[in-house]
């Protein structure tokens, strides 16, 4: 019940299990297309560059800025927490002129202000987080996305914890660019990234001046191997964990996605009503809260470092600690994928009332 990993589906071992394949053995490339044809119904789009990236959550969050961001091009990233600080280290150190516009940590981005930034500079991308994992908040990725188009900026959206826990409609938002991970909502082990890109992304990919200054995770190459009839050997395709991720979007896909939506909110109503009994409160305005990760302020007197070790220890329950200025102020409760259940929520809600006896 931590920021992630997740719990894993018992189907999702079992996939991992399966007997290795070539990656180039057609019953693969069968799996390979499947997955990208069940990526794309998650994600809510019909590009049809829409595949996994090897490597965590942040191998997709690179690929995007490695290969649409040029030396000297001007990205804005409108920030609110971690992720949208590491995105702007991701453009800086590939030469981009970063702009950014920060925004309280525990706030979500103000649309208006961000129109305000977007009237005075011409950007060539413009990012945002939809879930901030280090402070439960969901941005207003739509709104955010109408303000983007019309300035011709390609609109770069991180959905690591949102995708498979709240909706993600690529397509709508008008999305250039998206990445998610195995190992928050998906509830796989961490180990890849799906990753789409729309027409207008790939128009800029393919306009470059310069080479994708990144073998690994250069797409004109890796296109290669996920598309078309001949399919070329660029790295070793993580063959279980596509088995794995296979089987996390079949699941799915399979219980419904708004059945899946809604055991999310169910689990986090609950968590909060819960909470409120013992006192603790939410640090997020109830109109931007995350149902997957809940901040929530630790209270008065309690230590937080004994409190989740001792979770931890004599209940075996993980929960997240607050990261920089939220350090010491909040707790991260994880309601992710298959670890949304009330029975997970009942658990951790004893555990604490214990731990906060003590
Ligand atoms: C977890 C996370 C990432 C990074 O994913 P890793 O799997 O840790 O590499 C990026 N963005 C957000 C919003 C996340 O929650």
């Amino acid at each position: 019940m931590g920021p992630g990993p997740s719990c894993v589906y018992d189907e999702v071992y079992a996939a991992l299990a399966e007997p290795t394949i070539g990656h180039l053995d057609p019953l693969f490339i069968r799996i390979m297309d499947a997955v990208k044809e069940d990526l794309k119904a998650i994600i809510g789009t019909s590009n049809r560059l829409t595949m996994p990236m090897s490597g965590t959550g942040s191998s997709g969050m690179e690929t995007c800025f490695v290969n649409l961001v040029e030396h000297g091009d001007k990205v804005l990233v409108l920030t609110n927490g971690v992720f949208g600080k590491r995105m702007e280290d991701v453009a800086g150190r590939l030469g981009a002129q970063v702009d950014s516009l920060q925004f309280e940590w525990g706030t979500p981005v103000v649309p208006a202000l961000a129109a305000e930034k977007l009237k005075g500079e011409k950007y060539g991308i413009v990012a945002v987080v939809h879930a901030e994992t280090s402070t439960g908040v969901r941005n207003p990725v739509r709104e955010i996305g109408d303000l983007v188009r019309p300035t011709g900026a390609l609109y770069l959206v991180d959905c690591v914890t949102s995708l498979g826990g709240i909706p993600v409609r690529m397509d709508e938002w008008g999305a250039d660019a998206l990445y998610s991970g195995t190992q928050k909502c998906l509830s796989c082990p961490p180990g890849l990234a799906p990753l789409s890109f729309s027409d207008r992304a790939l128009a800029k990919l393919k306009a470059r001046k310069s080479k994708v200054p990144n073998w690994y995770l250069d797409l004109t190459m890796i296109m290669n191997y996920w598309e078309g009839n001949t399919r070329a050997y660029h790295h070793t395709a993580p063959v279980n964990m596509i088995y794995a991720l296979y089987a996390a979007v079949r699941r799915f896909l399979d219980e419904g996605e708004d059945k899946v939506h809604a055991r999310h909110r169910a689990a986090h109503e609950q968590l909060v009503a819960g909470l409120d009994k013992l006192g603790i409160p939410m640090y997020v305005e109830e109109e931007f809260r995350l149902p997957m990760l809940n901040a929530v302020g630790i209270p008065e007197g309690a230590d937080d470092a004994g409190v989740r070790s001792r979770l931890l220890k004599e209940f075996a329950v993980e929960i997240g600690n607050g990261l920089g200025p939220l350090a010491g102020k909040i707790w991260r409760i994880g309601l992710m994928g298959h670890t949304a259940r009330p029975e997970n929520v009942d658990t951790l809600l004893k555990a604490l009332t214990v731990c906060l006896k003590r």
